[in-house]
């Protein structure tokens, strides 16, 4: 017997809801409008597999990504990062470019699979990350446009996101301004990964501790505009904690530390 995909998301969206795994009825809504199949499928094989057993509502939503908060079968904290991937979506980011490139004739299946490629990549980036001692969410699971990971919750409410860097005051911003460096020259030096999209936008702290998030733009340290993106992450992070009032020394200084520092 054949089903379309109709069908198919039908029945993907009546099993979750009778098998209570989809919490939240907002989410179902969600879920119903814009998820197409496959992305349905994603979700069901991660929870078929046991990697997460609850999903509940979307915490935050960005242009190319919405993060979910779940929970595994622990009843850890979990958070999905679930690449958008239907037309309505991607017209408003990055994809948009492809819309009208005659290259891109079978303009859903080939952004599919970019935004599977995307989705692996900064799953890939997060555990060379996480592997060489970067504070980043220790990363789980990817299964088609669906990043598995920990979440940095807030102590303060469960489900909720621990705050931006750029929207907290920090009591001290020194030490933060320290971490942040060592984790430049370990994700360069030891993971050879630069992060390409650092900024106070992309640091989450929970307490003392910072995290760094968001690795999907990440290149490899041998990238031909690996050194440019190096440099203008050193750049913002400098300029951040110069505003803030830290000494912070010359940058370029900094750049030139993290090339060659053994
Ligand atoms: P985008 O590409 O949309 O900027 P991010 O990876 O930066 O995607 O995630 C968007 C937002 O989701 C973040 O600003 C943060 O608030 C929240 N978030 C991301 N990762 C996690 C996580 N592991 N745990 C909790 N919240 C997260
Ligand atoms: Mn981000």
């Amino acid at each position: 017997m054949q089903w379309s995909e109709d069908e198919i998301t039908d029945k993907l969206v009546k099993k979750m809801k009778s098998e209570k795994k989809v919490k939240d009825s907002r989410i179902l809504e969600v879920v119903e409008e814009v998820f197409d199949y496959r992305t349905l499928m994603a979700l069901y094989k991660l929870l078929n597999e046991g990697v997460i057993k609850r999903v509940y509502g979307a915490v935050a939503a960005g242009k190319e990504a919405r993060i979910y908060w779940a929970q595994g079968s622990q009843d850890e904290d979990l958070a999905l990062k679930i690449y958008l991937v239907t037309a309505s979506e991607f017209r408003r980011g990055r994809l948009a470019y492809l819309e009208g490139d005659p290259r891109f004739r079978r303009l859903r299946g080939d952004v599919r699979k970019i935004v599977e490629a995307w989705c692996s990549k900064e799953y890939r980036n997060l555990i060379r990350a996480w592997e060489a001692g970067v504070r980043v969410p220790r990363p789980i699971a990817r299964s088609g446009n669906i990043l598995v990971m920990e979440f940095i919750g807030d102590p303060e409410a469960r489900g909720r996101p621990a705050p931006l860097l750029k929207d907290v005051e920090l009591e001290n911003p020194l030490p933060a301004f320290e971490t942040l460096k060592q984790y430049i020259i370990a994700l360069y030096r030891k993971a050879k990964l630069v992060h390409a999209d650092l900024s106070e936008y992309n640091v989450m702290v929970r307490g003392d501790e910072l995290v760094l998030i968001d690795f999907g733009s990440a290149v490899d340290a041998r990238h031909p505009r690996a050194l440019e993106f190096l440099e203008r992450d050193i750049r913002k992070i400098f300029l951040y904690f110069a505003r803030l009032g830290v000494e912070t020394g010359d940058p370029g200084k900094f750049l030139q530390r993290c090339l060659q520092e053994r």
